[in-house]
């Protein structure tokens, strides 16, 4: 159920920025186009149990990664698998300035995996922080709108504010396994105490899991007890 308020932001956001398709960016009265739509393909039920991440057919619950390694965060869902429509969806959204995809992409969001997160019961969303000076560059920071756009579909509050990214790190596709660890050591930090007990923590596309992972270990040190990362998309590269 989608609050009034919500509802009131959806309308007169459509009037700066009129709906369009994030799929094929042509306009589209309700979203996305039914025949878009169907080139987002959701992560099935055989995923991993800990990160979201598409298995194949075989009878295992959880992939090579997660049974190797301990994450910060308690569990990730993962809405999209990584097709060419969602790569381009993200790619647009994050460096071609497409800001009004976020509304359509929050909406599929919350249709995708809204019972999944309503089954955690979180009472915030977060998103990752982006470093101040590259959110000044970009305008924007992409996993903010869509914290802000599936926090207007669900009704659940989003605090932009509570994690902040105390240093420049260098782009995550760019490193190693290792190196990434690294790079995010201590790049996070939590805005004070924060009251909340279960946190929804926004990314816009899961790779290892080191960012969320680092954002993860930042909420609980500031007092959060349990971590559920989303990701609109599972990458690839892991
Ligand atoms: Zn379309
Ligand atoms: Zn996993």
């Amino acid at each position: 159920m989608r609050s009034l308020t919500g509802q009131m932001k959806d309308a007169a956001l459509n009037l700066i920025f009129p709906p369009v398709c994030p799929v094929c960016g042509k306009p589209a009265p309700g979203y996305i186009h039914p025949e878009c739509e169907e080139r987002l393909v959701p992560v099935n039920r055989q995923r991993c149990i800990v990160c979201g991440k598409q298995l194949g057919d075989g009878r295992e619950t959880l992939c090579l990664d997660c049974r190797h390694r301990r994450h910060e965060f308690n569990q990730t869902i993962s809405v999209f698998q990584y097709t060419e429509a969602a790569r381009q969806c993200i790619y647009r959204l994050k460096y071609k300035n497409k800001r009004e995809y976020a509304a359509p992409l929050g909406h599929l969001m919350w249709k995708y995996a809204g019972r999944r997160i309503r089954f955690y019961r979180p009472e915030v969303i977060v998103p990752v922080p982006m470093y101040a000076a590259k959110k000044r560059r970009r305008g924007y920071n992409q996993a903010e709108l869509l914290a802000q756009a599936l926090s207007r579909e669900s009704g659940i509050p989003c605090a932009a504010d509570a994690l902040i990214r105390t240093r420049a790190t260098r782009p995550m596709k760019e490193l190693s396994g290792g190196e990434r660890a690294a790079n995010l050591a201590g790049a996070f930090q939590a805005d004070g105490p924060l009251p909340w007990k279960r946190v929804l923590l926004l990314d816009d596309i899961y790779t290892s899991g080191s960012t969320l992972d680092a954002c993860a270990a930042a909420l609980k040190e500031a007092g959060v007890q349990e971590v559920c990362g989303i990701c609109l998309c599972t990458g690839e590269g892991f």
